[in-house]
């Protein structure tokens, strides 16, 4: 597969032991589901993909993303975006200083202050770019995260469980956005949730781990 994430007998092992093993291939514009509960491995398969595997673990097998294989390039090299739970914007900065995070280095100051504007506007965040962060909604934070995210021009596009602490009402929408935003950029989305509603609103296949 040319385009897309694909992950060859993925397996991860804890102290030895075998967690979670996966194959699976994910094509532009599409997402996957993993599902399963609580400390079954979710966050940590994800980690493998960022390159961020923590001491404990090992893993064998390979991440391909775009024809390139990634499994043992280094974290920042990989294109791989990734949006957790606890979206973490930078306190001490404006919503605008936090976008800017995501933006490569260069161009002009007006070339990068137009696409924060763009940015924002994506998420219906238009002028928003002089909050303060704490003055957000978790909706709203949650938008921005994924608008700093994607400002990188990631390739590819993790969720570890990112709508968990919104409310109802809010977690459909932000939900909806941020699968839309992905689609119109066509990457393949990897989604870890412990949640049905997440997995079927995601709308594509579902695999689940742990039975
Ligand atoms: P999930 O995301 O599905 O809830 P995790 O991937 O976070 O599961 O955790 C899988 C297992 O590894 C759990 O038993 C958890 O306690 C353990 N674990 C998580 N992070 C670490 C770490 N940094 N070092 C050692 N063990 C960890
Ligand atoms: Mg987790």
């Amino acid at each position: 597969m040319d385009k897309g994430l694909s992950l060859r007998d993925v397996t991860i092992f804890k102290q030895g032991k075998a967690l979670l093993s996966v194959t699976h291939d994910i094509g532009s514009g599409e997402v996957l589901t993993v599902m399963g509960p609580s400390g079954v491995g979710k966050s940590t398969l994800l980690a493998f993909i960022t390159g961020t595997l923590p001491t404990d673990f090992r893993a064998e097998g390979e991440v391909w993303l775009d024809g390139h294989n990634i499994t043992n390039a280094a974290p920042h090299q990989r294109r791989v975006g990734i949006l957790f739970q606890d979206d973490l914007l930078f306190p001490h900065l404006s919503v605008g200083a936090n976008l800017a995070f995501g933006l490569k280095p260069g161009g002009s100051s007006a070339a990068r202050q137009a696409k924060i504007n763009e940015a924002l506007q994506e998420v219906d965040l238009d002028g928003f770019a002089d909050r303060d962060p704490a003055t957000l909604s978790g909706g709203q934070k949650t938008r921005v995260a994924l608008m700093r995210m994607l400002l990188s021009e990631p390739c590819g596009l993790l969720l570890d469980e990112p709508f968990s602490r919104l409310d109802a009402a809010l977690r459909a929408q932000v939900r909806d956005m941020v699968f839309a935003r992905a689609k119109a950029r066509s990457l393949p989305v990897l989604m870890v949730t412990h949640d049905s509603d997440d997995a079927q609103a995601a709308g594509g296949e579902v695999i689940t781990l742990g039975d």
